[in-house]
């Protein structure tokens, strides 16, 4: 199943070019604060997943092309991130480190966003802002210390999802909490049509240019381990969302571009990147041009 939030907190199932509006059947308060009706509904959809199924044929419907795609999940408990998780994207960076020994960091949820709306690129000269595409995995339950072979138990479904950045040396977090920085979506896919998560094509386009194109087989610290890792210090709650970490081809984006990021069995995000006035802060006052060495 294909879930998603659109046209102002309604909840809805994608079904081929329609979004068939199940806001009303789960009881789901469009304009609750905070906006929980999805992490509620990830943490029962058990219990409601026979229900949205038998009325699907009856629910009213919008088109998807018209609707406003906002992200799915926007209030999570944390958003997970692992740095340097696939060895090429490594080597670019000229980091020593992988992920497997470094462990995760942190997003904040309000850098959340959805693919029908812009990332703003903040008001920083000097710098460069890049986009990493990365696999998302969105959690179904309450999980702590979660065995490598129980990875599966606690996973409610999967997520295209960009982690944007302001390259330099400066606290990893400051440089990744932008508001917009963490376009998640276009939708969840639930956990049943992705059978092997271990092996999806991913690639990511800027306007036309291809730029970044992996599989997640070649991830350090595979997904068991990501799950392993994260529970072993902190408890999962369902709708946290792990970034699961970038390949190679990290590179700049400016105002007017377009990211396109596709992942098999998930479907294509595109997302519009705006200047923003906004964002300036002197913490960014001295450039910074990242010293990434090209691949192949
Ligand atoms: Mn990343």
């Amino acid at each position: 199943m294909k879930l998603s939030r659109f046209n102002g907190s309604h909840l809805g199932v994608v079904i081929g070019d329609e979004i068939a509006d199940i806001t009303k059947l789960i009881d789901a308060d469009p304009a609750e604060w905070p906006p929980v009706s999805m992490t509620r509904l990830i943490a029962q959809f058990d219990d409601n997943k026979a229900l949205i199924e038998k009325r699907l044929e009856t629910t009213p419907r919008v088109k998807l092309s018209e609707a406003r795609l906002e992200t799915p999940v926007p209030w999570p408990n944390k958003v997970i991130a692992y740095p340097v998780n696939y060895h090429a994207h490594g080597r670019e960076m000229q980091a020593t480190y992988r992920a497997a020994n470094q462990g995760f960091f942190l997003k904040p949820p309000s850098a959340l966003s959805g693919a029908s709306e812009p990332v703003l690129l903040p008001n920083v000269p000097g710098r460069e802002v890049h986009h990493e595409a990365e696999l998302a995995i969105i959690i179904g339950k309450k999980a702590r210390s979660v065995k490598r072979e129980d990875w599966a138990d606690c996973v409610f479904g999967y997520a295209c999802l960009l982690d944007m950045v302001v390259r330099g040396r400066e606290e990893r977090v400051f440089r990744k909490a932008y508001d917009t920085f963490c376009p998640v979506g276009p939708w969840i896919v639930t956990k049943d049509e992705i059978p092997n998560p271990h092996e999806l094509n991913m690639k990511l386009w800027v306007n036309d240019e291809l730029r970044q194109s992996a599989n997640t087989r070649d991830l350090v610290l595979d997904i068991p381990g990501m799950i392993e890792t994260a529970s072993a210090v902190m408890t999962l709650y369902p709708g946290d969302i792990i970034a699961t970490g970038t390949p190679e081809g990290v590179g700049p984006v400016t105002h007017g571009d377009i990211i396109k990021i596709d992942i098999d069995n998930i479907g294509v995000m595109s997302v519009d990147v705006k200047q923003s006035n906004d964002g300036y802060t002197e913490v960014f006052a001295e450039p910074y041009v990242p010293p990434i060495i090209k691949q192949k």
